[in-house]
């Protein structure tokens, strides 16, 4: 489905817009600023047209009096989306930071809406056309507090926002995106470094590629790969409050628009929550995992044993997921990232032949049932895989299946299948 953001200064009303256009009655408050929220993308409806909605209001607890920060939260929802809902105060005009975020609209190529919001009295419309200065096309006269313009302005962007998203089904040709993230100073810099090397590609070589200015094509093995949002990873962030959170923002951002996430764990140190929650990140949003354990040049006796233990507790959940120890300082073992990815990849399009799924199912039945549930026993009766990337599966029974017989069949699915590096789905749906 397509995105779109919806982005604008903090106080212009963003946030009132974003639930009116959500249909969300009262804002997610947050009762502690800056903390990540686990969504950033909410499911919207207008006119029949399924979308997401970036929801920037979050953010802004963040960033509140920090105006250089806006530019930094519109360049990473920009990244996000198919389209922009631009949101200014018309009552305000169009400040200095406004007009930042209209040069990263432009750089960006994104199809724009402006909304002029506040236009509650009769000076209203006067102050709105004032906008058109900000050379984004016809403002958008709205209150978004009493609803009042939000259904033009939702059709206006419902013209512009593509049908299709441009990060959601997969090019059919070209190169498959690459997102590598972990928390900072795991090294991503320094493996971006190693692996992107002296095989920097000139973009134009490749024909047909459309390039987004953040994504950098890199070789691996030969294989020309979009690293996405390498922009992000090269800049150094300050360390400033906030910054672990747009890190996190952005990490989101990347994930969603790869295919396939390297995530880049540090094997010198403890693994740590915010580890943990880029990994699930990925399993979220369905995306294909490697997991690359770096600073190997570190590693000691004594800290071997420590890291297996973790390893078997931690990250018991994803022992799916293909694992390679490297180091990006003295370039050991990075020559295997490439076929990780490309393993990992291969699974996520995987498709099950619907005979073979279905005969697989029945040895299985037969060999181990569903445990009885009140004298009576769910019947599988038949399966499907309903997508690829990541692959989903769709099982109709007679009853419900408990969570331990799905988790089972999962299992053996993955034993049988192989599915090396790629989260599975399997959802049931009771048939009478
Ligand atoms: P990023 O924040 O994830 O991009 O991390 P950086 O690439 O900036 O690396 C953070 C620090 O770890 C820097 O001081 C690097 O020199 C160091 N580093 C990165 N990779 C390795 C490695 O493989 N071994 C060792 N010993 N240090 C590394």
């Amino acid at each position: 489905k397509p995105v779109l953001a919806i982005i604008g200064r903090p106080n212009v009303g963003k946030s009132t817009l974003v639930n009116r256009v959500i249909g969300r009655r009262e804002a997610v408050v947050e009762d502690k600023p800056g903390v990540t929220r686990d969504r950033v993308t909410y499911p919207a409806e207008w006119a029949g047209r399924e979308f997401h909605v970036v929801d920037t209001g979050g953010w802004e607890v963040d960033v509140a009096g920090i105006e250089s920060k806006v530019a930094e939260q519109a360049e990473v929802a920009i990244t996000l989306a198919d389209a922009v809902m631009f949101v200014v105060d018309a009552t305000v005009g169009a400040t200095a930071t406004d007009e930042r975020v209209v040069e990263l609209l432009r750089r960006s190529g994104k199809p724009v809406v402006l909304a002029a919001n506040k236009v509650d009295g009769p000076s209203g419309e006067a102050d709105a056309a004032y906008l058109w200065s900000l050379g984004l096309g016809e403002p958008h006269p709205i209150s978004a507090l009493h609803g009042r313009g939000v259904g033009d302005l939702l059709e206006a962007a419902m013209a512009v926002l593509p049908k299709v998203s441009e990060h959601g089904e997969l090019r059919p040709t070209g190169p498959r995106r690459v997102a590598l993230v972990g928390r900072p100073n795991v090294g991503k810099s320094s493996l971006l470094n190693k692996v992107a090397g002296s095989e920097r590609v000139v973009v134009d070589e490749i024909a047909g590629t459309t390039r987004d200015p953040v994504d950098e094509l890199i070789l691996l093995k030969g294989v020309p790969y979009w690293f996405v949002d390498t922009a992000g990873i090269r800049r150094r962030v300050h360390q400033t409050s906030g910054a672990d959170f747009y890190a996190s923002l952005r990490t989101a951002a990347a994930i969603e628009k790869a295919e396939v996430a390297v995530v880049l764990l540090d094997a010198s140190q403890p693994l740590t929550e915010q580890d943990t929650r880029v990994l699930q990140q990925v399993v979220d949003a369905g995306r294909a995992l490697v997991i690359a354990y770096n600073k190997w040049d570190l590693m000691d006796e004594d800290r071997r044993p420590y890291l297996e233990r973790e390893i078997e507790k931690e990250l018991v959940q994803l022992t799916w997921a293909p694992r390679v120890n490297v180091s990006a300082r003295t370039g050991w073992h990075t020559d295997r990232l490439a076929g990780a990815v490309e393993r990992s990849l291969e699974s996520w399009d995987m498709r099950i032949p619907t005979g073979r799924l279905n005969a697989f199912l029945g040895e299985l039945v037969a060999a181990k049932p569903h445990p009885l549930r009140g004298g009576k026993q769910p019947r599988i009766l038949f399966a499907t895989q309903a997508s690829t990337r990541p692959p989903r599966f769709v099982i109709f029974a007679s009853g419900f299946l408990e969570a331990g017989y799905r988790r089972f069949i999962e299992r053996r699915l993955r034993e049988t299948f192989g599915f090396e590096g790629t989260p599975i789905e399997i959802s049931v749906r009771v048939r009478e």
